[in-house]
């Protein structure tokens, strides 16, 4: 696994994989480190979010993974950040 990028984000869910579409496609190289626990896991069904009415909600994140992680510049690692700190680098 690679240990350098310009982004980490953390949280993989709906809007950390947003994020990551977005930075992605801007040629970013991103980490996106998610432990697994969305707060809609309760809910069996989704909806008001048009296309995907009645989804189950980790359907839904299943396939926003799988879109987002077509693009090379991003990589996910399944896992629970646990400290950050900044690194001051000159380019
Ligand atoms: C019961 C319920 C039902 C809902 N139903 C609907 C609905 O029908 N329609 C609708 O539009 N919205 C609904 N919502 C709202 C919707 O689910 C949220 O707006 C949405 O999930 C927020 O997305 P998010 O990516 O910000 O956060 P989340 O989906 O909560 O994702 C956060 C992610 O970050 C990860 N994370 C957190 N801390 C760390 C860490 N330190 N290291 C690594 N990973 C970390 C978590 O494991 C999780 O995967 C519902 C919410 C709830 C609670």
């Amino acid at each position: 696994m690679e240990t350098e990028y310009e982004v980490i984000i953390i949280g993989g869910s709906y809007a950390g994989l947003s994020a990551a579409m977005a930075l992605g496609r801007s040629l970013r190289k991103t980490l996106i480190i998610d432990s697994g626990k969305p707060c809609n896991s309760p809910t069996p069904q989704s909806h008001n979010f048009i296309t995907h009415d009645g989804k189950a909600p980790a359907e839904i994140a299943n396939i926003a993974q799988e879109q987002v992680l077509k693009y090379p510049t991003v990589a996910f690692y399944n896992g629970l950040a646990t400290h950050a700190s900044s690194i001051t680098k000159r380019l």
